[in-house]
């Protein structure tokens, strides 16, 4: 009977979609743990608010943050790109002034809800660019009230008294308005925001436009500061550990926050048109008072607690009420399925890593067939640790110097049970995806501090062939063979040669790589010489450095690493 109900009620759903443009409250808090609200099972922390919200709506079980920190966790959500395809796998420095920012012709889901007619609101945490062509109000957003750099002290009183300039750390920069110094804010920094973006609802509803507000949330980021009367509330002040109570005390504040937002909504009477999500841009920090609950992992690595995070929609008689969605979603989603909603036009040229997931959603049907997966890739110094989700597998490497290790996500979501030797072929087929994935990769634009700098030219990142090996240029008969080929020179200047030792085939075909797997240069059906020596001539204006080559002599590969240098 219950079945049937929920069919009959699908149904009424998927007809009545779309008929309107929905509002869309999108609450990102900041390095929340998986086992921090009271609806995944937090027994210390008092969300009540949050709680009803996600029990009217739909939880998400299976969500993912599309990096395990905040920078390009939150490129990610707002381009729908990995943001390793456009240079920003890396934090921007946390400093006053920094000059990069993700690219101005990378277009942000702002930029496309506001094309779409929608009034476009930011509050809280940027950490995407503080130079004016990077600035909130020139991508897409009508309105900010918030901070540009990557966290925020809590208390006016202190971070106005710690304020000496434009120099002082960024947590303690005055907020800003729509590029305008904030003098008057007084409160407790989460219901400053929260109170900001009650603001952005009312004007919004008295310009009589649909509108996205993107609630950034600094909390429970770091530094931990809770309002006294908060720690003092039931349960929460009964947590022995300082760190934990603090950061409960937070959280609670969010959760205060959210239903000020939600009774904005029901005031303006658009409570029923708009749709409320909430997540967490990466997994809790348990050495900073986050709990991940069942997952392994904290923030910064790619076990599920790194990325894997709490999500709900809510939206009354459109998205379903009180059921789980179990299949593995992405933060790269929003962009497509916005799209959908707010009736908006993706760019013809708009690259998109994500999935209109709404109609699945709707239906509760998987919105990823069994072949797609979704990548967490982290670079660490001279390593990368990954994660590569695909139905109920997960792939996982701490980092190079570990073995891949497979778990069988759906029965062990605390990722106990490596089976990656029972099950070698799945193990590689998540591999040989995820490198594919890696070829759209480019050099990062930037990096958080200078020591990452020279490291990542010291250690030769980011070193995708030892991370994947060769499941990085797998074809169906890659053998590796190092004694029966001699190429040289290497390192080359402009022509490279080769011998075999006995060769299949009076032809080679010759494919030389970067180290993200992109084609350089390949030519087919090259002739032995009558030296016996095959010859390619390189393209000239192939930046010097180092490439892989792979030389296919009748149904052989072989695979070196070439250095180029040719000035
Ligand atoms: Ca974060």
């Amino acid at each position: 009977m219950k079945k049937i109900l929920i069919i009959v009620a699908t149904l009424f759903i998927a007809n009545n979609v779309v008929a309107q443009k929905p509002n869309i409250v999108f609450v990102l808090v900041d390095d929340l743990g998986y086992g921090d609200l009271g609806y995944t099972g937090a027994t210390d922390i008092p969300t009540p608010n949050i709680d009803a919200l996600a029990n009217q709506g739909t939880k998400f079980t299976s969500a993912y943050a599309v990096h395990p920190f905040c920078g390009p966790s939150r490129m990610g959500l707002i381009t729908g790109r990995y943001p390793h395809e456009f240079g920003g796998q890396f934090n921007l420095a946390d400093q006053a002034s920094v000059t990069e920012g993700i690219p101005v012709n990378e277009r942000m889901m702002s930029n496309m809800l506001q094309d779409a007619g929608y009034r476009t609101g930011l509050v809280g945490k940027w950490h995407l660019g503080d130079e004016s062509q990077y600035h909130p109000n020139n991508r897409g957003f009508d309105d900010f009230y918030g901070f540009l750099y990557g966290g925020h002290k809590f208390f006016p009183a202190e971070y106005k008294a710690a304020y000496n300039g434009p120099n002082s750390w960024v947590y303690n920069h005055p907020l800003e308005h729509n590029g305008i110094t904030v003098t008057d804010d007084d409160e407790y920094l989460t219901d400053e925001l929260s109170h900001q973006g009650v603001r952005f609802i009312n004007e919004s509803v008295a310009a009589n436009k649909p509108f996205f507000l993107f609630m950034s949330y600094n909390a429970p980021h770091t530094p931990l500061e809770a309002k006294t009367e908060d720690k003092n509330v039931a349960i929460i002040k009964d947590i022995a550990n300082a760190d934990r109570r603090e950061y409960a005390a937070m959280v609670y504040a969010v959760d205060r926050g959210v239903k000020e937002l939600v009774d904005a909504l029901k005031a303006k009477n658009v409570y029923n048109n708009t749709l409320i999500i909430f997540m967490s841009d990466n997994g809790g920090r348990s050495d900073k008072g986050a709990n991940n609950g069942v997952l392994s992992g904290n923030k910064g690595n790619t076990l599920e607690g790194g990325f894997r995070v709490p999500m709900f929609f809510h939206w009354p008689n459109n998205v379903p009420a009180g059921v789980n969605y179990d299949y593995p979603v992405t933060a790269l989603d929003f962009y497509p399925t916005f799209a959908k909603l707010a009736n908006a036009t993706i760019q013809p040229n708009k690259d998109l890593d994500g999935l209109d997931i709404w109609s699945n959603v709707v239906a509760g049907t998987n919105a990823r067939g069994n072949n797609e997966i979704i990548m967490s890739i982290r670079h660490d110094n001279a390593s990368n640790r990954v994660g590569i989700r695909r139905g109920d597998w997960k792939a996982y490497r701490f980092n190079n110097n570990q073995n891949w290790k497979l778990f069988n996500i759906t029965n062990d979501i605390s990722e106990t049970t490596d089976l990656s030797s029972s099950n070698p072929t799945i193990l590689q087929e998540l591999k040989v995806a995820g490198a594919n994935l890696t070829k759209e990769f480019v050099e990062p634009l930037w990096f958080h501090a200078t020591n990452a700098t020279t490291a990542w030219s010291t250690n030769g990142m980011p070193n995708f062939e030892a991370t994947f090996g060769e499941a990085l240029n797998l074809d169906d008969e890659n053998v590796f063979v190092n004694s029966k080929l001699l190429m040289y020179p290497n390192p080359v200047k402009d022509t490279l040669s080769f011998t075999f030792q006995n060769a299949k085939s009076s032809f080679i075909d010759v494919t030389i790589y970067n180290l993200q797997g992109k084609v350089i240069q390949q030519q087919k059906n090259i002739n032995q010489d009558k030296n016996g020596q095959f010859k390619l001539k390189l393209f000239s204006g192939i930046p010097n450095g180092v490439y892989m080559t792979n030389v296919k002599n009748g149904n052989e590969n072989f695979k070196y690493k070439v250095v180029i240098s040719n000035k």
